[in-house]
């Protein structure tokens, strides 16, 4: 032995484990201790070997460390006893070889400038006689996952030769067990963000292992039974930190692997921040009980960032507390508090106002998955919106659009929320109660083009017919998408923003129903509207200046037929039908048509008859027009072309406008 300094850590999780070991049974409390620890504080741990040849051979898990190879179980040696002598010799020769190897390669496992000759030491620890001397290579009877040369398919590094590792690592490795546990069914040690966290968990294993040791004789098993062992521990360091926060963007890594049989493997998963989190929350709110009895799979799918079917009713029952609900919904699915609370106040509005026969089919399980339902609960939002207790922000942020994308969070999943609360509505329900101040990290989404398009046909419509009217077609749900599509014609031709392309985006993108789903958004926007202006707050839904510039960005003149969603070569024959018309009748005249347009008074046999005076001299005219009624698989789509020509029409109109009163 020549060295007395500090040990350091070497980067492989397999001897880092083991130092960290020797640290715990040198009674190092914290990691920052552990840069102390010595190879006499190693001596003083390690005796003669014999207490780590005796807990090593007990460990249930050792052949899954180091296969059935070592010399603990070797059968060649008869008594176990003699098994036990070995191994300590060789363990102990080890040690005191660290700092002395003279082979001449490098350590592949800490970078050592030497690594050990195996059979010298062998021969000099076991006192071997020189007629009797064979050759030892370093294989997985000593290091995990280190092939031996020859007998072993699966030989690391490369299979062309045995691993070169000094004698530090190979001692090291020795005590590493005894900071394993099994982790979905393969031995797992650990890495972390945190040296100081990933140090209190390899002492909090050790010490059970260490328990397990002690209390009683015979095999020891290794924790990890349901599948929860690493979870237990995790609890159990979280409650020793008491009040202390968890370290920030605090992450574990664990090496799971098998050693044994035919085919070792190793592979890294990490355990991310978020699960981390859920698990710290619950420790410090007293849920871990209750997570336990779920088991395995609610864990699973909380790390997966799933919602957990067993949190929802089941006959009639839900089995999972409202904190436990709400805290898996906030830190697993990112859901913020604000959301939570308008899925449970809705809850409480639809019980209450609802028959009671509607109530029951609605509470049971997947209650809200079908829009008949859906259709049930939209007038309760539309009222509370009406009534200023909700706005689109908190609408969508429980039923997102665009999901944020690291959860794949279903457009059912609000719905599930409100089932869940529609069982719960008692006041300690009540997310801001449930969760005990907030742990907000919900994403909120941007509304404020969907609003500048909601101010625009609000503003217009009122200015035109009344407010009155307006707020009678909002109430009597005569606002669909026919009507919907009339407004975007009727404004095309007095401002930007409404063409063919943005309509696309704004209305209908995404799933097919689409343009429902755009239209119950701009429902509760206009609910909200129609309240504040009651409540003489006009100010805030004034159309204002940047709505006016959000939409005038949207139309690029020069694009216009681009943005028009007709596509060639009926594009050009209908622009020069309207090119022609224009000429023909005058811009006033023009203007007449679009206003009969936008009465419905003008429908495709009227372009029709427009397109073939306008083209008479163009052969396959009716041909053109004739295809252009079917997309590009076949099928007939005479109202969407309809309602792109009645949009284009009066685009068209609204900047040949400008261009004849720049002209006059
Ligand atoms: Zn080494």
């Amino acid at each position: 032995m020549q060295v007395e300094e500090g040990l350091q850590l070497t980067g492989n999780p397999f001897v880092d484990t083991g130092i960290a070991v020797v640290g715990v049974l040198r009674g190092y409390t914290e990691y920052s201790k552990l840069s102390q620890l010595s190879i006499s504080d190693c001596q003083v741990v390690h005796g003669d070997g014999s207490g780590l040849a005796l807990t090593n051979e007990r460990l249930k898990s050792i052949t899954m460390w180091f296969t059935t190879n070592l010399v603990l179980k070797n059968p060649a040696i008869k008594s176990r006893s003699q098994r036990r002598k070995a191994y300590a010799h060789i363990v102990t020769a080890l040690l005191d070889e660290v700092g002395r190897e003279t082979f001449p390669r490098r350590c592949e496992a800490c970078g050592n400038s030497r690594s050990l000759d195996l059979t010298a030491l062998y021969n000099r620890a076991l006192e071997i006689p020189h007629e009797r001397q064979v050759e030892h290579n370093i294989g997985r009877e000593w290091f995990p996952l280190a092939g031996s040369l020859g007998s072993d398919a699966q030989a690391l590094p490369s299979a062309s030769r045995g691993i070169h590792l000094c004698a530090k690592c190979l001692f090291f490795v020795q005590y590493a067990p005894l900071a394993s546990i099994i982790y979905r069914g393969r031995l797992a040690v650990f890495q972390s963000t945190s040296n100081e966290f990933w140090y209190s968990l390899v002492t909090s294993i050790v010490k059970e292992l260490h328990s397990k040791a002690t209390g009683a004789s015979g095999s020891i098993e290794i924790p990890g039974k349901g599948g929860v062992a690493l979870e237990r521990h995790l609890w159990d360091l979280f409650a020793q930190m008491k009040d202390t926060r968890l370290p920030e963007h605090l992450e574990v890594f664990v090496w799971m692997f098998t050693n044994s049989g035919t085919s070792p493997e190793c592979q890294l998963i990490e355990i991310p921040n978020f699960y981390l989190r859920f698990l710290y929350e619950l420790g410090r709110r007293g849920l871990a009980n209750d997570a336990l009895r779920l088991g395995r799979r609610f864990l699973a799918c909380a790390e997966r960032r799933q919602d957990y079917s067993g949190l929802y009713p089941w006959k009639g029952k839900t089995h999972v507390s409202p904190k436990l609900y709400t805290l898996y919904q906030s830190v697993v699915m990112g859901c913020s508090t604000r959301s939570l609370a308008i899925a449970y106040e809705l809850a409480k509005k639809a019980n209450e106002l609802l028959p009671k026969k509607t109530v029951d089919q609605l509470k049971r399980r997947g209650g809200l998955r079908d829009p008949i339902s859906h259709g049930r609960l939209r007038p309760i939002i539309l009222q509370m919106a009406g009534k200023g207790q909700l706005t689109l922000q908190d609408y969508l942020s429980l039923f997102p659009r665009n999901a944020p994308t690291k959860i794949d969070l279903p457009s059912a999943h609000g719905w599930n929320i409100i089932n869940y609360y529609m069982n719960h509505p008692e006041p300690e329900a009540d997310p801001s109660r449930a969760l005990e101040g907030s742990l907000d990290g919900g994403a909120t989404e941007d509304a404020s083009e969907l609003e500048a398009y909601a101010s625009a046909i609000y503003i217009d419509y009122v200015n035109s017919f009344g407010r009155e009217r307006f707020a009678k077609i909002l109430e009597s749900h005569q606002i669909t998408p026919e009507w919907l599509r009339r407004r975007w014609i009727d404004l095309a031709r007095k401002q930007a923003g409404f063409d063919y392309y943005e309509w696309r985006r704004i209305a209908t993108e995404g799933e097919k129903p689409g343009v429902w789903v755009t239209l119950f958004e701009l429902e509760l926007l206009w609910a909200r509207f129609l309240h504040d202006e009651k409540d003489g707050e006009k100010e805030k839904t004034g159309f204002s200046r940047t709505d006016f510039v959000l939409l005038e960005s949207k139309t690029h003149e020069t694009e216009l037929s681009e943005r028009s969603g007709l596509v060639e070569p009926f594009r050009s024959l209908f622009i020069r039908t309207l090119m022609s018309l224009l000429e023909r009748v005058g811009i006033e005249r023009f203007g007449r048509l679009v206003d009969k347009m936008v009465r419905g008074e003008i429908g495709l046999s009227w372009f029709r008859s427009q397109v073939f005076s306008a083209c008479r001299d163009i052969a396959d005219a009716e041909d053109v027009w004739e295809s252009s009624l079917s997309d590009a698989w076949g099928r007939l789509v005479i109202r969407e072309r309809l309602f792109q020509m009645q949009l284009y029409l009066a685009n068209f109109y609204r900047v040949s406008k400008v261009v004849y009163v720049s002209e006059n």
